[in-house]
């Protein structure tokens, strides 16, 4: 198995260095544990959206009327599972995984999705479980400060996987942006902006929302990717997302097995593995 993570991509202060990269290679050990990609996929994000120091699950960023809203997707082979605006579901990958194995849907929003969860098994959570102390203090600041969106935090959630027959998944999860419009949706739960997986490719994209889906920056890594090395294809994808003042990160494999990320923030948290060994960056 291998499977490279990310826990964001900003500029990530000095004190909150450690607990990312604590963060991003318990994900990378917990998905190394499954067997499948899409099992490995979904465990590493479950790992970073029950740790709160990533903005998505428990711990998220609050919309600007003090509630969670989370968005979610899986994708393997072209195909993918996706949910947004959420406040009821803990784990929302999870539920994103279920849309996929169903293969009835690919999208379910809001309340629509938490009565698919309902019914289907994946648990639900009271909205106020998912609310920290922190992220109300924050909260309130925020609306004090009158932050622009690109002051913002970009604590978003990835993981891609390669298994040992040869079947990439790739998947993102998130709170979103802090103070966001209620039902604001960014890239991360749009197949080909923040994630996107083939057979050939995996991607999961993290960053400035807005700026990400405009130029669908998970795709673009797989067009670029049809022409040139991955590492290569991760670094132009960013040129792509700078050309519009956008930034953000975006980490990949490929089905040879090798690992692509790049980023144009001052810092992204991200972690992959060799064998057994886990590497841990930002
Ligand atoms: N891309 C996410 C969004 O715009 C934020 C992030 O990556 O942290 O919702």
């Amino acid at each position: 198995m291998k499977i490279i993570v990310h826990g964001g991509a900003w500029a990530i202060p000095d004190n909150a260095v450690e607990d990312h990269l604590k963060g991003v290679t318990q994900a990378v050990k917990q998905g190394l544990r499954e067997k499948n990609a899409l099992d490995a996929v979904e465990k590493a994000i479950n790992t970073m959206e029950d740790d709160p120091t990533f903005d998505a699950g428990y711990g998220s960023f609050l919309n600007a009327n003090g509630e969670i809203e989370l968005d979610a997707i899986i994708a393997e082979n072209s195909n993918f599972g996706a949910v947004a605006g959420v406040s009821k579901v803990k784990n929302p990958i999870s539920l994103a995984k279920k849309i996929l194995k169903d293969n009835e849907v690919n999208f379910i929003v809001g309340r629509g999705a938490e009565e698919y969860a309902g019914k289907k098994g994946v648990p639900l959570c009271d909205p106020r479980e998912l609310i920290m102390e922190r992220e109300l203090k924050r909260w309130e600041q925020i609306k004090k400060e009158n932050k622009k969106p690109e002051d913002f935090f970009h604590s978003t959630v990835g993981a891609v996987a390669l298994d040992e027959n040869g079947n990439i998944a790739a998947g993102t999860s998130t709170g979103g942006t802090p103070n966001k419009i209620p039902g604001r949706v960014g890239d991360s739960p749009i197949f080909g902006a923040g994630c996107y997986a083939d057979s050939s490719i995996g991607i999961s994209a993290t960053g400035y929302g807005e700026y990400i889906m405009r130029v669908l920056l998970s795709r673009t890594v797989a067009e670029l990717y049809k022409k040139m090395e991955l590492k290569q294809a991760c670094k132009e994808a960013l040129t792509v997302l700078r050309d519009i003042r956008g930034y953000g990160g975006v980490i990949s494999i490929d089905i040879k097995g090798n690992f692509g990320y790049s980023f144009n923030t001052p810092r992204m948290a991200y972690a992959f593995n060799e064998g057994n060994k886990i590497n841990s960056l930002i």
